[in-house]
């Protein structure tokens, strides 16, 4: 089975639209780009593409490589108190001027769409209600849209990095999952991989996971994105792993339009709690 991000992303996208316009609800997304990355560009485009489809206004705010710190912190602090701006979003990467944890920290935890300040993540680690990254929220999105039971499976995540493989072993495992986080350090990778019920991959090592890593009926996610040869490719050896999974997701195709989709969902969390008080 295939596990289509793209059709899921669509389905959930026309209940946003449908929501949005029947509560007649106010939403804008402001983001933040420093400099000129390409990658970024596009990334910042499939994300206003999103949210002009379910009506939600985006203010992008495009500075100058050279821009300092301070200044991109005094925008920051200016739409944290600007009450019209929903959610905050700074794109990575920043030039290395910048400190990009410190600025992405100060932005307010309500509107922190990224899920990435200290205050979101300590209730992540809690176990408590938060606002999780969106690619976090993504996979676990798509596993349950096609009903793949997270409790009690034995899940492998390669990579521990803070965007996904950290943060999502902490959400995994406040879903009853057993989690296992597995890295560049780590020995014998596929004795861990051949276990898994659920493998996880977000590395950016293209094809590192192999048919023969893989346990027969496993579902397989791969999150990773590498440009080789101005070709895109994921973490896993779909063409040969599609073979024995029970499920897969096509890279691209998979998490990435996922991840866009849950930007929305994570706004449209904060727009409930916003009106929440
Ligand atoms: P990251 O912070 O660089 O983390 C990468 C992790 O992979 C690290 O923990 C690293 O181990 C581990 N790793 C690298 N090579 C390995 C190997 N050969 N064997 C085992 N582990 C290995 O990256 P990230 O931000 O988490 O992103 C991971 C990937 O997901 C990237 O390709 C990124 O582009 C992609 N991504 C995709 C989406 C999407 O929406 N599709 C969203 C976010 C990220 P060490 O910790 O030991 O160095």
């Amino acid at each position: 089975m295939i596990l289509d991000g793209k059709k899921v992303r669509d389905e959930l996208l026309d209940n946003y639209k449908e929501k949005i316009k029947n509560e007649n609800l106010a939403i804008k997304l402001a983001i933040i780009l420093v400099g000129d990355n390409e990658a970024s560009k596009i990334y910042i485009r499939n994300k206003e593409r999103a949210c002009d489809y379910v009506g939600i206004v985006v203010e992008k705010y495009l500075l100058a490589a050279d821009t300092s710190e301070s200044e991109l912190i005094s925008l920051i602090e200016k739409l944290n108190d600007d009450p019209s701006v929903t959610g905050i979003i700074l794109q990575s990467p920043v030039p290395s001027h910048i400190d990009f944890d410190k600025c992405s920290g100060l932005i307010n935890s309500r509107k922190d769409v990224d899920g990435f300040t200290a205050y979101n993540i300590y209730n992540l680690y809690l176990g408590h209600d938060t606002i999780l990254p969106c690619t976090v929220k993504g996979i676990i999105k798509l596993i349950e849209y096609y009903n793949i039971p997270i409790a009690g499976a034995n899940v492998v995540i390669v990579g521990r990095g803070n965007i996904v493989g950290h943060p999502l072993s902490l959400a995994l495992l406040n879903m009853d999952a057993t989690v296992t986080v597995a890295h560049s350090k780590t020995k014998n990778l596929a004795n861990l991989t051949k276990n898994a019920d659920i493998l996880i991959s977000a590395t950016g090592h293209p094809h590192l996971i192999k048919k023969d890593m893989v346990k027969d009926g496993a579902v397989v996610i791969d999150v990773g994105v590498s440009r080789v040869d101005g070709h895109i490719l994921g973490d896993v050896d779909f063409e040969f792993v599609k073979e024995i999974a029970y499920a897969i997701t096509p890279n691209p195709g998979g998490v990435g339009p996922m991840t866009v989709a849950m930007i929305i969902d994570n706004l449209l969390m904060m727009k409930g709690r916003e009106n929440n008080g």
